[in-house]
């Protein structure tokens, strides 16, 4: 299906500080304890927790990467000639444990041995290796790929595939939105030529396609499929009829009106906030008929990486806190295309976007998290340094988050999982969450639910795995979480001192029994492909927005009266 056709030395249009962070997760979560690779050539090794660390310090000289041919991509982690890499081993084997050991010998040991086939450090030794090797086998192949995936995304070859992104779409070609196959293919994307490429950008436009798969008329999710509800085919008819043409009709034939732009809220945005631009201008080429406004809104929301001379820019414009009361930016990317930035919880700043239209305003959170603990760390972090931060301070936290949805998942607890290993060590920088935590869904997103279920605007959500989707499911509906692995696997998602809901959550006010469902939960064709490894457990492997589902808030019909109770 993809065409290998590559253009030449095209400028490129992503440079290193603007996909420094590709990903994003909500900000509601964040238990991002990690080092994140970045699609970028600049190596990134910087933990979201270590921004308040004396040393983490931007790194002002990178050496120049030396660069690996296509046939030498593998390369065992801890002896990669990338330091990001080398780290990551280093960071695995000191917060993770030889599954053979713990499992068949009771022994806690971290592992010293790299997987020959993979190149991840997964067992204490290599007679522990031969061991384990069958249950290894399992993980191995998805290892080799991510190993290989990090050290192409490094190798300094021209990432031809964030290139020359195809922009208007001919009228006459209509996109598939089957699969990202279907979608590189029908939208004409040129240099997608392997799979490994397929994975690297649909990385960093899950974001975008996401949407625009749940927002298109010709959309993966359809009443036929079982995907929209029948409540959910009222929202999504009101919001195609902004979005598309009247069933019958052509360009030619619809006098051209003015519409109104399209609100997309995307809440506790962080790193799809300083996704670049162009990536999110892919959603006019999809809809030409509409305009977009697209805001970005959340403690942890990028507020732009450019220096000040681009903030004079008169389509440039920062505000400290004037406008919204709070650190904010918009750029008008084109005359379809307006981007805001808002650093604030969503709730403090809802009423202002008000009057809603189910017609024009969508709302996403990407991995929400309701169903996860709700981390007090966090709270102190975001809110410590509300009405105090300076733009250079807003920045320079940016540049640290570096995060992903995913990424930050898989790596979340990494760092004292073992408390016997320094048990005079603080581990007040450990988001802990004591048994009787309360899911995020009853503390930081209650306020917000609340007021997006008010609007009866659609509200859709991610999720990175399976378990996380029913997880954030479960606490919505206030039925059974799932357990805390899959079935018939011994692996977790998240070590033992995650107090992971074991039982129905409370129903929350305003939240629990005032919504309908909208789109099924279920899998997004548009996640990302790359899987995401913890360090804590390299056997665990989640993917950005794998799943996808919506809601919104119930409508009360008129009724008769003799249809009253
Ligand atoms: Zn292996």
């Amino acid at each position: 299906m993809r065409t290998s056709i590559r253009r030449g030395n095209l400028p490129r249009q992503l440079n290193s500080s603007a996909i420094r962070s590709p990903l994003v997760r909500c900000s509601a979560r964040l238990p991002a304890r990690c080092v994140v690779p970045t699609i970028s050539s600049q190596i990134q090794t910087r933990t979201f927790f270590g921004l308040f660390d004396k040393k983490a310090t931007p790194q002002v000289s990178e050496p120049v990467p030396p660069l690996l041919s296509q046939d030498d991509l593998f390369h065992p982690l801890s002896q990669s000639p990338f330091p990001a890499l080398k780290e990551k081993a280093d960071r695995i084997k000191s917060v993770s444990l030889c599954p053979t050991s713990f499992e068949k010998h009771h022994e806690r040991v971290r592992p010293a041995f790299d997987c020959p086939d993979c190149g991840w450090p997964t067992h204490k030794n290599q007679e522990r290796w031969e061991e384990g090797k069958e249950e290894h086998k399992e993980y191995c192949g998805r290892l080799r790929e991510v190993n290989e995936d990090e050290h192409d995304i490094r190798s300094g070859r021209p990432m031809t595939e964030f290139e020359n992104m195809p922009e208007e779409q001919p009228y006459e070609s209509a996109i598939s939105f089957a699969s990202w196959d279907t979608m590189f293919y029908t939208r004409n994307f040129l240099s997608i030529d392997s799979d490994r490429s397929v994975r690297h950008v649909s990385k960093i436009l899950t974001y975008p396609m996401t949407i625009a798969g749940v927002l298109h008329q010709n959309g993966p999710f359809t009443s036929g499929n079982g995907r929209i509800t029948r409540e959910g085919r009222r929202s999504m008819a009101a919001i195609h009829s902004v979005l598309h043409l009247p069933p019958g009709a052509t360009e030619g034939t619809v006098p051209e009106k003015p519409s109104p732009p399209v609100r997309l809220f995307l809440l506790g945005a962080r790193a799809e906030s300083t996704l670049p631009p162009h990536l999110w201008a892919q959603l006019c080429w999809l809809f030409p008929r509409t305009n977009f406004n697209i805001y970005f809104v959340g403690p942890e929301v990028g507020l732009p990486l450019v220096g000040a001379e681009q903030r004079q820019k008169k389509d440039y414009a920062f505000s400290e806190e004037a406008g919204w009361g709070a650190p904010s930016y918009t750029l008008n990317y084109n005359q379809r295309l307006s981007l805001t930035s808002i650093r604030a919880p969503y709730e403090q700043i809802h009423d202002q976007f008000g009057p809603f239209d189910p017609y024009t305003d969508v709302f996403f959170a990407f991995s929400p998290g309701f169903g996860f603990p709700h981390q007090p760390l966090l709270e102190k972090i975001t809110k410590g340094g509300k009405g105090q931060m300076t733009f250079d301070r807003a920045e320079e936290i940016n540049k640290s988050e570096a995060g992903a949805t995913a990424e930050e998942a898989a790596n979340s607890y990494s760092p004292n999982e073992i408390e016997e290993t320094d048990p005079n060590a603080t581990s007040k920088d450990v988001p802990y969450a004591p048994p009787e935590t309360l899911v995020q869904a009853q503390t930081t997103w209650r306020k917000p639910l609340q007021q997006i279920l008010s609007t009866k605007c659609p509200f859709f959500f991610t999720a990175f795995s399976p378990l996380d989707l029913q997880r954030d499911v479960s606490a919505l509906f206030g039925t059974n979480p799932p357990s805390a692995s899959s079935p018939g696997s011994p692996v977790r998602e998240f070590p033992d001192y995650v107090a992971l809901p074991t039982g129905p959550i409370e129903p929350i006010e305003g939240v629990t029994d005032e919504f309908e469902l909208v789109l099924t939960p279920g899998v997004n064709p548009f996640g990302s492909l790359k899987w995401e490894i913890a360090e804590w457990d390299v056997r665990v492997g989640v993917k950005t927005n794998w799943g996808t589902w919506g809601i919104r808030g119930k409508k009360y019909d008129v009724v008769n009266g003799r249809d009253r109770v």
